[in-house]
């Protein structure tokens, strides 16, 4: 070759010939301290497929289905669904009982839990659609339970664009002080907790305290209540504090557990967990929401007709001499209508079966299953 080369130009030899560096001897000689990339080259590495083009794919003649996944399009409506019936079952709770009123400053509590995110969440939507105007501001306290992640709620309020206040007080100290190691902590903590919420109302000019308090919650107290209590107390929508200070109010007394757990996963809220203060739940509690989750499953309908039971309440049908004046109760000679059909019988508007288990659909119950009867005023 070099024969025929130019004057001053000298081709090389085939023996002197250097291979090109193959791509991965590139990544050699470039990556730090002359390693290779471990993961293959950038310009090699292929994007996965979007949804969308894994639809182009799949979809007849290669076009992309119009509407969007149609897994996608049917989450999309079931969450729709979940929350207007949110909206509609916390409307109908506030109305019913009164709960807001024009002018009101709504003192939310948030623990960081699914309940009282989804309770701020909705009363937000109702806010901007109420018919009068009325305040919300929301509150944590901080325990300094150890570990507790201080910096998500406020993150989370401030791009809500929400007021919100921040108490810290370290009652995790005083409870594990006070009580001797592994008792159960939770009824000191919930009444240190309770007196500063309170304080903290009146701090704030608050009128109402919010809690997020839903229907399981309600039916689990009136359980435990009447199995271990003697009592048939629940745990009410509304109620003055003890010092006469203060109202109280639980805005999702009617919306059932199962759909807050679903609205938290829609809203991907940032959910602090509860257990921090490493405290046992109450197992009593805990055996009770199992027997109410357990006949949810087995016997649809019960759970809803003792918690309507719960605002039906025939004092004359019970035993309760400071409710009913059965001492004083003679005849009076005039007819009631509404009064008793001398022998109780089963209501045969309300199914065949005395023990009550085919009784008649929840009067409240979740969207698809029938509504034989409305039993609350509507607002
Ligand atoms: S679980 Fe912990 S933070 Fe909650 S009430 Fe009990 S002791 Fe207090």
């Amino acid at each position: 070759m070099n024969d025929i080369a130019p004057p001053g130009i000298r081709f090389r030899t085939e023996a002197e010939k250097v291979e090109a560096p193959t791509p991965r001897a590139q990544d050699a000689l470039a990556a730090p301290q002359g390693g290779v990339f471990p993961l293959g080259r950038p310009d090699e590495k292929v994007e996965a497929p979007t949804p969308r083009a894994q639809d182009a794919l799949a979809a007849p003649q290669g076009g992309v289905f119009p509407l969007g996944r149609p897994d996608e399009k049917k989450a999309r409506h079931e969450g729709n669904k979940l929350t207007k019936r949110l909206a509609r079952e916390t409307t109908r709770a506030l109305s019913d009982y009164n709960m807001i009123e024009a002018g009101d400053r709504v003192m939310v509590c948030l623990s960081g839990g699914k309940d009282s995110y989804a309770m701020l969440d909705i009363l937000l939507q109702l806010q901007k659609r109420a018919p009068f105007p009325f305040e919300l501001i929301a509150v944590n306290l901080d325990q300094k339970q150890p570990g507790f992640p201080a910096d998500i709620l406020p993150r989370y309020l401030t791009e809500l664009g929400v007021p919100f206040h921040i108490e810290t007080q370290d009652t995790y100290s005083i409870v594990t002080r006070v009580l001797e190691e592994g008792k159960t902590m939770c009824s000191l903590c919930s009444r240190l907790r309770r007196g500063i919420l309170y304080r903290v109302a009146s701090e704030l000019g608050a009128t109402k305290i919010a809690l997020g308090h839903h229907r399981d919650d309600i039916l689990g107290t009136f359980f435990l209540n009447l199995f271990y209590g003697g009592k048939a107390k629940g745990m009410p929508p509304k109620l003055v504090s003890d010092d006469g200070r203060h109202t109280v109010i639980r805005p999702l007394a009617y919306v059932p557990e199962t759909d807050l757990i679903a609205y938290a996963e829609l809203k991907q809220f940032p959910i602090i967990p509860c257990n921090l203060c490493g405290s046992q739940e109450n197992l009593k509690r805990k055996e009770v929401g199992r027997m109410i989750k357990e006949w949810d499953k087995q016997h649809p309908g019960r759970s809803w007709n003792v918690f309507n039971a719960l605002s039906r309440v025939v004092p004359s049908h019970l035993m309760d001499r400071n409710l009913f004046d059965f001492v004083g109760l003679k005849p009076s000679g005039v007819p009631d209508a509404n009064g008793d059909t001398a022998f109780d019988t089963v209501d045969p508007t309300e199914g065949d079966d005395a023990c009550g288990d085919t009784a008649a659909p929840p009067a409240q119950a979740p969207d698809g299953i029938v509504e034989k009867k409305v039993m609350f005023r509507r607002g």
